[in-house]
């Protein structure tokens, strides 16, 4: 009898999970035509200088709502090799992937190339093969068997203290070559805790792609206050579809939004399409005998968007500054002046980053 009430206990309680999990809004409406694909492509196990073995990844990663990991062990950092020698690189990722089977998680593979400065750090990810990169004293050899890989690789942490004590991200002729030569595709803007405008600059001004990435070495809930309603950094990929394939070629395309504590950082081509598909108006309303119009806004994205307005009028509850909880609302009272029938309302998203010191400027209109 014990036994058969746990067991309708652990059934209603899995229905219950599966209804939390299918009612989980998404953390962004998708752009229309686009598939919004969540990633984490750098992230450490027990196989480098991380605490977990690398099924404790995927479940994370399953909890928080992500589609795509990849695990980037240290190829040449290896503290754990006395308890957990392995030969095979490849190993962590096999792991992973077996654990992520039967679930909506995509894992692909990765590698961290660990080198002093320069180049520093970089990742490979979307290879085929690990074990062909370990080249240990020749960090371009491992970048070069990378894109023969057909990888796409991107340079980590480039602000991070212990190469760079003032915190500032800077190129290094290597870089500049690797850049050149196309062998170099994206970089870290956001690493872990860090956001580098720096490193945005360098992004924006060479072409490479924008990447924002947990670096996780612990467990995330703790690293990132997950329980308390944090996130780890990710980055979405304005991808055609779901796929691998379409994945990759939009991350090669550049087409990424990376979400870091409350700010949105990406191109303002990328930006505009997320705000436009994730801050709505109502139509406008005015109460008999007066001109004040009523708007609501309405925020569909699982972060605050700060607005401040840049038109003309003046708001009666409101100054120009104000807050759109995530997923939550907001009326605005425009003192219009006339009575009108739409309204086209200009802001400036004040945590929507698309440069160094530059915010995201947009017009919204009202239905
Ligand atoms: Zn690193
Ligand atoms: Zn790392």
């Amino acid at each position: 009898m014990l036994d058969l009430n746990r067991g309708l206990g652990s059934l209603v309680f899995a229905l219950i999970s599966v209804l939390i999990y299918a009612q989980q809004e998404p953390f962004f409406r998708s752009p229309e035509g686009l598939s919004l694909v969540s990633t984490d492509l750098h992230i450490h196990t027990v196989f480098s200088d991380g605490a977990v073995w690398p099924n404790i990844r995927v479940d994370e990663a399953l909890r928080e709502g992500l589609d795509l990991i990849s695990i980037t062990d240290h190829l040449e950092y290896q503290p754990h090799q006395a308890d957990i020698p392995h030969p095979n690189r490849n190993r962590s990722y096999d792991i992973a992937r077996d654990h992520a089977k039967d679930s909506e998680l995509t894992v692909i593979k990765g590698a961290e190339i660990t080198r002093s400065m320069p180049p520093g750090h970089i990742n490979a990810v979307f290879i085929r093969d690990v074990n062909k990169l370990l080249f240990p004293d020749d960090a371009k050899a491992a970048i070069l068997e990378a894109n023969k890989q057909d990888g796409f690789v991107f340079w980590n942490h480039p602000n991070w203290e212990a190469q760079r004590p003032d915190g500032i991200a800077r190129l290094e002729p290597l870089h500049k070559e690797l850049i050149k030569k196309k062998l170099l595709h994206g970089i870290e803007v956001v690493n872990f805790t860090t956001f580098s405008e720096e490193a945005m600059t360098i992004a924006l001004e060479n072409d490479l792609t924008i990447v924002g990435t947990s670096d996780v070495h612990g467990l995330t809930t703790w690293d990132f206050r997950i329980s308390e309603g944090g996130h780890r950094p990710i980055t979405f990929v304005l991808s055609k579809n779901k796929s691998v394939e379409a994945v990759k070629k939009a991350l090669f395309a550049g087409k990424t939004m990376v979400w870091f504590k409350d700010i949105i950082i990406g191109r303002e081509e990328h930006l505009s399409k997320i705000i436009k598909a994730n801050l709505t108006a109502s139509s406008i309303s005015y109460n008999k005998d007066e001109i004040i119009a009523k708007v609501k806004l309405k925020n569909h994205a699982a972060t605050p968007f700060h607005l401040s307005y840049k038109g003309l009028y003046t708001f009666h509850e409101d100054s120009s500054v104000f807050i759109i909880p995530p997923h939550g609302e907001k009326t605005i009272l425009v003192k219009t002046l006339e009575r009108k029938t739409s309204l086209e309302l200009p802001f400036e998203l004040l945590n929507g980053i698309t440069g160094a010191k530059k915010h995201l400027t947009f017009s919204l209109l009202t239905q």
